[in-house]
């Protein structure tokens, strides 16, 4: 073996950073104090989305003093889930960890997923048990978004977990051959399949600064957490059409027998505006779903890449990230 070969490792940390100057030095002290618990050669990703608040210069100066710290720095903002992929297509181990840069998810239950996965589970996800300092506005969003979907697509995605978990090589290896734009991570996890379980834990309150996910973004991850796994909204306007025309047809005998009788109390104004406005309400926001689906399909078809770099990763092994030669863009 020369010694430019890739040094092995067994475990690839992922966290996606936006503008978390703040916390990310506490978040390197605690995963390095778990990861050195471990005894296994192990490194740390740390994705720069687009930070304007000089996290870039915090993860350079990190990956300077410590070469397992792996810096990779987006050109701009390019959301959450494309900087875990970002991180999951340079990361090299055996098992890789998601983790949030803003210490939510405590470091300290990286070991019993590790547990787990030695156990022969290729997906172990955490499951957040209780919430500390968060609004009730978030919890209830969360809670309703969780199991909505669980109810509604047609992959099982657990309720209550986010993105963080470990992933085996195999199943790491299959998500970053899908290239999808619209990414929901915990989804495409759970299609992938194999062994999969969860450890339970208590989310943790923010490390420092503030959420970086407003209403808008979690209403599109919603979107394409639903778009992404089902068809269910485009059925939706199919079993809109069928009721609305089960009501006309049972509304032709009756009419009928109310004009023998010599009722008119059907023909209203009130009542033919409600029902074209209803039915035009209706045709719109059918129309709007299947908007949803087309800009994604047009996306899909522009085919660019998922994210530009500033620069290619370089680290002390000289080594090229697995995937990111492949895909990297250009
Ligand atoms: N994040 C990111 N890009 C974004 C938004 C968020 O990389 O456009 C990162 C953020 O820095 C954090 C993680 O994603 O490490 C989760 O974000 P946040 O904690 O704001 O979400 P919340 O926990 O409030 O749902
Ligand atoms: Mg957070």
């Amino acid at each position: 073996m020369s010694p430019k070969r890739t040094r092995r490792v067994t475990f690839s940390v992922v966290a996606p950073i936006f503008n978390e100057a703040d916390s990310i030095p506490l978040l390197y002290r605690r995963i390095r104090a778990v990861m050195e618990r471990l005894r296994e050669p192990w490194e740390l990703i740390l994705v720069d989305d687009g930070s304007s608040d000089g996290s870039t210069r915090v993860i350079r100066d990190l990956a300077r003093r410590d070469p397992r710290v792996v810096p990779i720095v987006f050109a701009r903002n390019f959301g959450h889930q494309i900087a875990v992929t970002a991180g999951l297509d340079f990361s090299r181990g055996r098992a890789v960890v998601i983790v949030d840069a803003d210490l939510q998810d405590p470091p300290e239950v990286i070991p019993e997923m590790a547990a787990r996965w030695r156990e022969g589970f290729q997906v172990v996800y955490g499951v957040r048990a209780g919430r500390e300092g968060e609004t009730w506005f978030k919890k209830l969003t969360a809670a309703l978004f969780y199991r909505l979907t669980y109810r509604i697509t047609d992959v099982k995605i657990p309720v209550d977990t986010g993105d963080f978990r470990l992933l085996d090589r195999q199943v790491v290896d299959v998500m970053t051959r899908m290239r999808e734009r619209h990414r929901f991570l915990r989804g495409m996890a759970a299609w992938v399949g194999f062994q999969q379980t969860g450890v339970t834990y208590d989310r943790a309150r923010r490390q420092a600064g503030e959420t970086k996910y407003p209403f808008r973004k979690m209403l599109r991850l919603a979107l394409n957490a639903v778009t992404g796994f089902s068809y269910f909204p485009l059925q939706i306007a199919t079993y809109l059409g069928f009721a609305a025309a089960l009501v006309s047809i049972l509304a032709i005998p009756v009419v009928v027998v109310l004009r023998l009788t010599g009722n008119q109390a059907f023909f209203g104004q009130a009542t033919t505006l409600i029902a074209v406005l209803f039915l035009g309400g209706v045709q719109l926001i059918s129309l709007g779903i299947l908007g949803e689906y087309i800009g994604r399909l047009y996306d899909e078809a522009k085919g660019r890449p998922l994210y530009v770099l500033q620069e290619e990763p370089k680290t002390a092994a000289g080594r090229s990230p697995r995937a990111g030669r492949r895909r990297s863009p250009s």
